[in-house]
């Protein structure tokens, strides 16, 4: 009999774990320690050196993390992961393996605001700066390309304005310019699209979103594609150069094609330091499990309320990419054709009393900045996340004094619909 691939729900529920050895225990267990005894001084000296690769302390690695990352590798299909602290935590590691102060990279911009900050000062005062191309023209990619760019970052689905970014044809523009393509693939999860399978090097998450998905615990993920020849570009010294404290080894020539995932962890997580807690390990690895069933559901769920919302009399405009006759429906049928994920925005003609109003009155909504839960959340960005803004950064952050950003839920539609009913009603 041949070996089959497992498929997608399958590995959901399986990648990575296996009966615990010691224990029978069945469910991956809870690893609370932060360090391992060593064997021996000669095992140890090995550990110590990467030449064998096993626990040492828990900021480098944790059995419960490890079979999080296992399955997360596998969902997206790369050779190794990463787990880390939070989702700000990934990008900050992946980018500490890759820039140096003065170099450059490429950012799409309109997406999630947390980013948007994260590029803009963060990063900058580390000497890492962004240039920011627009998703919708994808030639300014091309024209934002320099001696000093390092790598292009975009999202799959662009929180929070429904973009779909064409990732294929930003990959070629990366392939020319010989340099990784990094997928920010938080709001689609590997369930409704794969940026490997489109060009991507490298995939970061916020597991804190749909992975997880029970709105209980913060953690992030990077994973490495196995594509990117780090030796041939040679502008990457992490991965193509000796590393003193690790005997002079070469972490391209050693790890191939998982170097990228070696150096976050023995460089970018032993130094940085943000670590995953193996309790958030634990419930996100159980939220995985039932990924596939909750995606379905997000999406018929957020397609039923877009269509509902979309006809509304005080409605003035709505953004899914899921809706025929949005403008991203022919990238979001191609890139995400199981749905277009579960996060939208709309317009209320009221302005900003309206949305004021609105998240004010909803019950069963949660009003709250966050997205990616089994609940359903609302939130309107000019009155919170963003009210420290402009008027004109405000609209040109995609957060308008009348937009209003829902992340819908798996509840029964017909009682989402019926909350913003009677919230809408005059
Ligand atoms: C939330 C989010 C992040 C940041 O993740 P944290 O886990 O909150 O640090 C990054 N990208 C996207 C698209 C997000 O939605």
């Amino acid at each position: 009999m041949s070996e089959r691939t497992p498929g997608f729900s399958t590995l959901a529920v399986h990648a990575g774990a296996q009966v615990d050895p010691a224990t029978g225990a069945r469910v991956t267990p809870i690893y609370q320690t932060t360090s391992y005894a060593c064997e021996n001084v000669d095992q140890a000296a090995l550990l110590f050196d990467l030449r064998n690769l096993g626990n040492v302390h828990t900021r480098l690695g944790n059995p419960t993390n490890a079979v999080l990352e296992e399955r997360i590798a596998a969902l997206e299909g790369g050779t190794a992961g990463v787990v880390t602290a939070s989702g700000h935590a990934a990008q900050v590691m992946v980018f500490h393996c890759l820039l140096q102060p003065g170099d450059e990279f490429i950012a799409a911009k309109g997406f999630y605001g947390g980013s948007i900050n994260q590029f803009n000062h963060a990063f900058r005062n580390f000497g890492w700066n962004v240039v920011w191309a627009d998703p919708a023209d994808i030639s300014s990619f091309e024209r934002a390309i320099s001696p000093k760019t390092k790598a292009i970052f975009t999202e799959s689905i662009a929180n929070p304005g429904g973009v779909i970014t064409d990732m294929a044809a930003v990959a070629q523009i990366a392939r020319r310019a010989g340099v990784p393509y990094i997928v920010d693939n938080t709001l689609a999860t590997p369930y409704l699209c794969k940026p490997i399978d489109h060009g991507a090097d490298i995939v970061v998450h916020s597991l804190t979103k749909f992975l997880g998905g029970h709105g209980n615990s913060i953690g992030g993920a990077i994973v490495d594609a196995g594509t990117f020849n780090w030796s041939r570009e040679r502008r990457y010294p992490m991965l193509c150069e000796p590393q003193a404290e690790y005997q002079g080894i070469v972490l391209h020539e050693t790890f191939g094609n998982f170097a990228l995932a070696i150096a976050c962890r023995v460089i970018a997580l032993r130094d940085i330091g943000a670590a995953l807690s193996p309790f958030n390990a634990f419930l996100i690895l159980a939220g995985i499990e039932t990924l596939p069933l909750r995606m379905r559901k997000h999406c018929d769920n957020a397609l039923a309320v877009a269509e509902w919302i979309s006809t509304h009399r005080k409605v003035a405009w709505l953004s899914y990419p899921g809706l025929p006759g949005d403008r991203y429906h022919n990238l979001a049928k191609k890139y995400c054709p199981k749905g277009a994920g579960a996060v939208f925005t709309f317009g209320l003609k009221g302005g900003y009393d309206a949305g004021v109003k609105l998240v004010s009155k909803v019950r069963l909504f949660s009003h709250l900045d966050n997205l990616g839960d089994n609940r359903s959340l609302i939130i309107h960005p000019a009155s919170t996340t963003r009210r420290l803004l402009s008027d004109a950064q405000k609209i040109q952050a995609g957060a308008g004094a009348d937009v209003v950003r829902v992340s819908i839920g798996i509840e029964d539609a017909e009682d989402i619909i019926a909350d913003l009913d009677q919230a809408l009603a005059d």
